[in-house]
């Protein structure tokens, strides 16, 4: 990475020091204050009214105790969190997270990252994101009812559909948002639909939410093709997670005649020579809420899965790591180059480490950032609050065009800055830029808040 220039490194050096201990959102600040170096050359007027130092700073952090009953009657106690990070383009939006692996600084960096991405889309809604270190692995429904209930009981307070929108995330989908969206009801004694995005259809829900940001996924990565004059169809592909994103990923690789032929959870992998069988991937993750070890139990003959193992080591064409944060390791870049991926497309969010950014690029990859590439889920989430607010209900068709519009418009603009800022073919760049300027530009207007 080029060196920061003096303001920069300063500003960084703070942020890490009033962050201390929180390496995930250190890693995506200095991601994008690299990208801000050109930018600050360019326009030094972005400098001024410490903007950079104040899209750094969440605007408010709320960290609360969630104690819940189990089954047995035994009370847990979890942590919850939101972190309402930037509003200057609108309410704060971004999912919640339910994983063991969650605090402070995840959900930082997942806010940090989402003010920029929401900007991407166009639409106004600020950047915001929650969660809890609550793992819902192993509960019963009635266990997760309890938890989200205890969640809301705090997290009401906080949201509003002017004020802060949460949807899904890891160990968020629907059964928990409609449980989460419950409470919130009985709690406030209104009917807010708007208050909540990923809702199901029969209160409120968009139709293509579910499928949004692993089709818009899969659009993006066909997007960059296009610019080789390149496409998807019979492309071998890879995808890790199993879980919202990476099976809808797979559902769109598969409609574009690509041919996917891994998968993952956080257990292992599988390998169908033949192509995932989808159907059967869908009854086991979104239905029975089984391991990815069931798929080669059923499947049989020809389907390999390895425990443990990495999804990297299979041979592909495309990969989209759609599973979670610094998933995708500089060996397992070098690996992917030497087995012959032309392009990598993050479904998820940072799943791949500078190192492996740096070597896709390096290696001509074309590598597009999940702030840009995973936008399609957060857009049909608007989508959603404009329906709500217009009491109103498009068909799939409707909604479905509107994403594949959205996406051509974030990449089209991803790559028009990275061209205009002297480096193009640099999806980073271009999305650091251009989500950046969007965001400060109407900081700016705002004054000193
Ligand atoms: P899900 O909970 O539906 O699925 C997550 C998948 O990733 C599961 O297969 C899970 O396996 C795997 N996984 C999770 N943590 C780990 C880990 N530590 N190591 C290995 N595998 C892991 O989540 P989503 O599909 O909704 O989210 C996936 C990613 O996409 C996240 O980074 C999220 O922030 C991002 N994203 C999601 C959006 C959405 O609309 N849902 C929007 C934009 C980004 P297992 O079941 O074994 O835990």
């Amino acid at each position: 990475m080029p060196q920061l220039t003096e303001r920069l490194a300063a500003i960084q050096a703070e942020v890490h020091r009033r962050n201390a201990g929180e390496p995930e959102f250190h890693q995506a600040v200095d991601e994008v204050l690299h990208s801000l170096n050109r930018v600050v050359a360019k326009h030094p007027e972005y400098a001024d009214m410490a903007l950079i130092e104040r899209i750094c700073e969440p605007e408010r952090q709320i960290i609360f105790r969630v104690p819940w009953l189990d089954d047995k009657g035994n009370v847990h106690i979890n942590r919850g969190f939101r972190v309402q990070f930037n509003s200057a383009l609108g309410p704060y939006k971004g999912g919640i997270r339910f994983h063991p692996s969650v605090n402070v600084g995840i959900i930082k960096f997942l806010g940090f990252e989402q003010t920029f991405k929401n900007a991407l889309t166009g639409m106004p809604i600020g950047g915001g994101k929650g969660g809890s270190d609550f793992d819902p692995k192993g509960k019963s429904d009635l266990e997760i009812m309890r938890f989200c209930q205890s969640f809301m009981t705090e997290l009401h307070r906080h949201i509003g559909e002017y004020t802060d929108v949460p949807a899904g995330d890891i160990g968020v989908g629907g059964r928990e948002i409609g449980y989460m969206f419950g409470a919130y009801k009985r709690l406030t004694n209104k009917y807010e639909a708007g208050v909540l995005t990923g809702k199901g259809l029969s209160y409120g829900g968009s139709r293509a939410r579910t499928e949004a940001t692993g089709y818009g996924t899969a659009a993006f990565a066909r997007h960059m093709m296009e610019t080789r004059k390149d496409g998807l169809e019979g492309r071998k592909c890879i995808v890790s997670g199993s879980g919202n994103v990476a099976i809808y990923a797979i559902e769109k690789l598969q409609e574009y005649g690509a041919k996917v032929i891994a998968c993952s959870d956080s257990s292992g992998y599988v390998v169908d020579k033949d192509g995932i069988d989808l159907d059967l991937l869908k009854e086991i993750k979104e239905v029975r809420r089984e391991r990815l070890s069931a798929y080669q139990e059923e499947r049989g003959k020809g389907v390999q899965y390895i425990k443990d193992g990495s999804v990297w080591d299979v041979e592909c064409e495309v990969a989209l790591p759609c599973a979670t944060q610094n998933e995708l390791h500089g060996k397992d870049a070098k690996k992917l180059v030497k087995n012959g991926v032309k392009v990598v497309a993050e479904g998820a969010n940072m799943p791949c480490t500078p190192e492996a950014i740096e070597v896709f690029q390096e290696s001509k990859v074309l590598f597009a950032p999940g702030k840009a590439a995973n936008a399609g889920g957060v857009a049909t989430s608007a989508l959603e609050m404009q329906q709500n607010a217009s009491r109103d209900s498009w068909t799939f068709e409707k909604t479905a065009g509107r994403l594949d519009e959205i996406m051509k418009t974030i990449h089209d603009d991803c790559a028009a800055t990275a061209e205009d800022y002297g480096a193009p073919g640099d999806y980073v760049l271009g999305a650091n830029i251009a989500g950046f300027v969007r965001v400060a530009d109407a900081m700016r207007a705002l004054g000193v808040v």
